[in-house]
């Protein structure tokens, strides 16, 4: 018997003759990146997503990045860019975090029995057991029995998390309709685009799933729509991530409690908000609040290996894997594949020995309150808000009449230009990435690696001063920016020639 017994008992086992080699060539990523043809944009321009590449080069985001460091970027002209977009809130804990590559190295070296199929999961089983540790609710011991949230589904991404959520509800309450908000985003696959509060997002693609939209913030209009009756779940992100809107003190205690007299579930989607992002570990955390269901995704992965979760209570769990012929009525290839599970546990693992949510909710404060202090003057800027590293600008339009021909000209080609010309000077001169934060929105938002220091916030503010005071003289150069890109977004609308 040669079999490998335990981890301690690594026996090498020698090839058959008749099995291929391994390894043939060496493979050369180095070169691979260095070599002719590696322009990025111009690949994806040909490859990927020409509209995209378009886009990139007209508002000028389109550098050659080498290298990620922690909350920073860097181009091959040597310069450092402060990245407050985060791989859209991705890179919580910054980009190659020696922790996790180092986890990642370590399960590579261990020729862990990967994804055995009809197997048992160990990797899986401990990241359950390390998430649930964490979940809202079970800080001192989860509750008895279940009631609390009580296992774990893996996926890959967030929108297949939110997919497998909406299918444990249907199967839990027999219900078909779901319930979400305004200006909600959980996705873009068929399902999670079907509870997408952006119209942008569904237009053209067809008939969806059975779902009504709410206004964010509102429960009358929630127990109206709970009232038409069949509805399976309320879907919603406790804080919301296009525009970075936080609800009222009592509104997810109420939305719960609704959903509870009318018999629906309510799921949570920690997605973006989740891991320490909004300077608690999950954004429910700050108001006590234990959802029946909650979608992660984003952080958990390190920024290293995507993967995402479902965290139910036991009793929506059994009702789905009701019986030993149903245990695998939800199941997804990569879902529980040892390099994701390994790079969570880090994950995990560094948040905590880093004290990272602690900093997050330190620095977060410091960057909001400095960033109200000195955008208070600008007439245009309508609200600074957020909590943790989550932070939107949000603008209005201006009361002078000068500054009110600029916003108006710019309002009517499209929506997100104002912005867009903030952001534009804002990477080009003083090299921080940031975005627009959803359409239709006259905000920016902010959601840097939360390994910013604060000296990265004093950058930042400086340079939102600048740009924000600069748009704040009409004419002046700063609306030429804006003009740039009336006049692409114009050609972008003409109809093509025959
Ligand atoms: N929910 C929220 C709140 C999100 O922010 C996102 C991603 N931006 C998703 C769901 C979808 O996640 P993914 O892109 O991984 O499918």
């Amino acid at each position: 018997m040669t079999m490998a017994t335990s981890n301690n008992n690594h026996r090498v086992h020698p090839a058959s003759a008749d099995a291929p080699a391994r390894g043939g060539a060496a493979f050369d990523l180095r070169a691979l990146l260095d070599g002719p043809g590696a322009d990025p944009v111009g690949l994806m321009e040909e490859h990927i997503n020409p509209s995209f590449a378009r886009v990139l080069r007209t508002i000028g985001f389109d550098p050659t990045y080498v290298r990620g460091e922690g909350a920073y970027l860097f181009d091959d002209q040597g310069n450092r860019y402060i990245d407050c977009l985060g791989g859209y809130a991705v890179f919580a804990l910054g980009r190659n975090h020696p922790v996790i590559k180092d986890a990642i190295r370590q399960a590579l070296d261990l020729d862990l029995p990967n994804l055995p199929g009809v197997g048992p999961f160990r990797t899986a089983g401990l990241l359950a057991k390390e998430l649930l540790a964490v979940a809202p609710g079970n800080a001192g011991g989860a509750p008895p029995g279940g009631a609390g949230l009580d296992t774990v589904f893996f996926t890959s991404s967030g929108s297949e998390a939110v997919e497998v959520a909406l299918k444990y509800a249907r199967v839990f309450t027999g219900r078909e309709r779901f319930v979400y908000c305004s200006k909600s985003y959980h996705g873009l696959t068929l399902g999670s685009l079907s509870v997408n509060g952006n119209a942008d997002f569904r237009d053209g693609f067809g008939s969806l799933l059975n779902a009504s939209e709410v206004p964010f913030n509102d429960l009358a209009a929630l127990e109206q729509e709970l009232r038409r009756g069949q509805v399976a779940a309320f879907v919603v992100e406790p804080i919301q991530g296009k525009g970075v809107h936080i609800p009222a003190a009592g509104y997810l205690a109420g939305a719960q409690e609704l959903c509870r007299r009318y018999g629906a579930v309510l799921i949570a989607d920690e997605i973006q908000t989740g891991f320490g992002r909004t300077g608690a570990m999950f954004a429910c955390d700050h108001w006590g609040f234990v959802p029946d269901m909650m979608v992660v995704a984003k952080a958990l992965s390190g920024g290293l290996v995507p993967v995402g979760a479902v965290l139910t209570r036991r009793d929506i769990h059994t009702a789905t894997f009701s019986s030993l012929d149903r245990c695998s009525r939800m199941q997804t290839t990569f879902g529980m594949n040892d390099l994701a599970m390994v790079a969570g546990l880090a994950t995990l693992h560094a948040l905590r020995t880093e004290r990272l949510v602690e900093h997050t909710a330190h620095v977060g404060d410091y960057l909001l309150a400095s960033l109200r202090e000195r955008l208070a003057p600008y007439q245009m800027v309508k609200d600074v808000r957020g909590k943790g590293l989550m932070i939107a600008i949000e603008f209005a339009s201006p009361k002078s009449l000068g500054l009110k021909v600029g916003w108006n000209l710019l309002h009517s080609v499209d929506h997100s230009l104002f912005c867009q010309a903030i952001l534009m000077p804002l990477f080009s001169e003083h090299r921080i990435l940031a975005q627009v934060a959803g359409h239709r929105q006259d905000v920016i938002k902010l959601i840097p690696p939360l390994v910013l220091s604060k000296a990265d916030c004093d950058q930042v503010v400086n340079a939102l001063d600048a740009t924000i005071g600069a748009c704040h003289t009409f004419p002046g150069p700063a609306w030429e920016v804006g003009k740039k890109l009336t006049a692409a977004a114009m050609k972008r609308m003409a109809p093509a020639k025959a």
